[in-house]
């Protein structure tokens, strides 16, 4: 194993968001391309905000995604617990110890005193830019109430100076002390706040490089304070850059592409969901479309771009079925399975026909759920019907020609594609029947629908016995209404 340790560490408050999973991608990527460890960390001190439900649609995600952790929940590892709920005295023995030596204060300033500084300078210099002055800076335990009054943990940021670092991403970022105020680290309940809860744990856990995105760019220099208070040096950071959506807005939680979940229930495989998050952001030349494996061999910090990730619909769906084409056909045909099911279609497992039946449709198909769609016909006793292909297409002229290639179909004992298709071109050579008098017609009747594969592709997986049972059928209620 290789010193590397990197973390994902979600907050709870809703499904995971395809920019989080691609944070946990990126790290998973790195970890596995260096031999390190991937850490995964709830932070779930908003207690609030965060769910035991949303918990477990992260961990099912994630596990869906194939993004396993070497040390977190269920797994266990030699720095947890990795809830930060479950941490809480870690945070105040170290929040008492930068007090005791100097780095940080208790601050006893009320919400009111607070609030009526903050009006005051707001007065003389408008809204932007009020600063918390310090009050409690220089005070000792002898100044400290005597009463058991609230206080928060501020950090002595410097006065003068800038913190920076240079960002794998970004490149170096710089920030003076001066715009910068004496942070609050946890209040007197003992619930930390973010950047403190967040450098406790990852100096804690020994991470290396932290990479997340460029919404904390903001938090960082606070967190590289805070680690050099704690007497650490600071991991290394990589900022990755916003998804945007199709109008190139950040994307929300809210919005509707916004959850690995949804793309989960629309029938996306998990490699084209990593891949195509993977790209998203990242690039390695005019590559497009890359294996698990090739993911974690071409991966690199350096590839990450800048500036927004544009999320695109389209090459999502091109990416997806590139992977759900590659997959191996009983893999296919297993993951089809629940999709079918949702449709009120129960096919065994076993069916001797679910493998050849999806092999015919694997090429049209972009997503699970159209697997299951394009082989519902060859499973229902009956075929749904669409009628207005059914209308169109069996007609009393089309009674003939029909009739004459069930006769063919009865004759016929090798039921493979190709012999099935050199007897169907003798029949017509010696009926003169045109493939437009027959075929569309064939075509309704054997699966209800305009549009399937080849005909004697269907046929071959349908079996002799369906397919006369299926023409029969059709005759009968061309027959009828004729
Ligand atoms: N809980 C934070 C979030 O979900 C973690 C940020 C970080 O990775 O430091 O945004």
């Amino acid at each position: 194993m290789s010193s590397v340790r990197v973390r994902f560490a979600p907050s709870p408050t809703g499904y995971l968001h395809i920019g989080g999973a691609r944070t946990a991608l990126y790290n998973w990527l790195w970890a596995k391309k260096t031999g390190g460890t991937f850490v995964l960390r709830v932070e779930d001190t908003d207690v609030a905000r965060n769910t035991e439900e949303s918990t477990q649609a992260i961990f099912t995600a994630m596990d869906w995604l194939g993004l396993d952790w070497d040390e977190g929940p269920r797994v266990g590892g030699d720095h947890g617990p990795y809830f930060q709920q479950q941490r809480l005295p870690l945070y105040r023995e170290q929040a008492d110890r930068l007090v005791a030596e100097g780095k940080a204060y208790r601050c006893y300033a009320t919400r009111e005193e607070l609030a009526a500084a903050r009006a005051e300078y707001e007065a003389e210099h408008g809204k932007k830019g009020f600063k918390y002055p310090g009050w409690w800076r220089d005070k000792t335990e002898a100044d400290w109430p005597t009463d058991d009054r609230p206080y928060v943990y501020r950090l002595k940021v410097p006065r003068e100076g800038a913190t920076g670092w240079d960002d794998l991403v970004k490149g170096h970022i710089e920030i003076g002390h001066r715009e910068m105020q004496d942070e609050v680290m946890m209040r007197s309940d003992g619930i930390p706040l973010y950047n403190f809860g967040c450098v406790v744990d990852d100096l804690d856990m020994r991470i290396t490089l932290v990479a997340r995105g460029d919404d904390h760019v903001i938090n960082t220099p606070m967190q590289i304070l805070m680690w050099k208070a704690l007497g650490a040096e600071p991991p290394q950071f990589a900022h990755l850059p916003m998804i945007l959506d199709e109008r190139r807005k950040k994307m929300s939680k809210r919005d509707d592409a916004g959850s690995v979940e949804i793309y989960r229930e629309r029938g996306f495989v998990p490699d084209g969901v990593l891949n195509y998050l993977a790209r998203l952001g990242w690039s390695h030349g005019d590559d497009e479309l890359l294996t698990r494996e090739e993911l974690i061999e071409k991966f690199d910090w350096s590839g990450v771009g800048k500036e927004g990730a544009g999320y695109d619909e389209k090459k999502f769906l091109h990416v997806e079925a590139h992977h759900l084409r590659a997959m191996p056909g009983e893999a296919l045909a297993a993951a089809a399975l629940p999709f079918a099911a949702k449709s009120g279609l129960t096919i065994a497992p076993d069916d001797p026909r679910l493998v050849p039946a999806v092999e015919t449709v694997r090429q049209r198909a972009v997503t699970l759920a159209d697997v299951a769609d394009m082989i519902d016909y060859y499973f229902r006793e009956t075929p749904i019907e669409d009628e207005k292909a059914a209308k169109k297409f069996f007609q009393a002229k089309h009674l003939e020609p029909l009739r004459s290639f069930r006769a063919l179909v009865a004759a016929q004992d090798d039921f493979d594609r190709v012999p099935l298709e050199e007897a169907t071109k003798a029949w017509m050579e010696a009926e003169s029947i045109g493939f437009k008098d027959y075929a569309q017609t064939v075509r309704v009747a054997l699966s209800g629908r305009g549009a399937t594969p080849g005909l004697f592709e269907v046929m071959e997986v349908l079996g002799k016995e369906r397919c006369l049972a299926r023409l029969d059928a059709a005759l009968a209620r061309i027959a009828a209404e004729g």
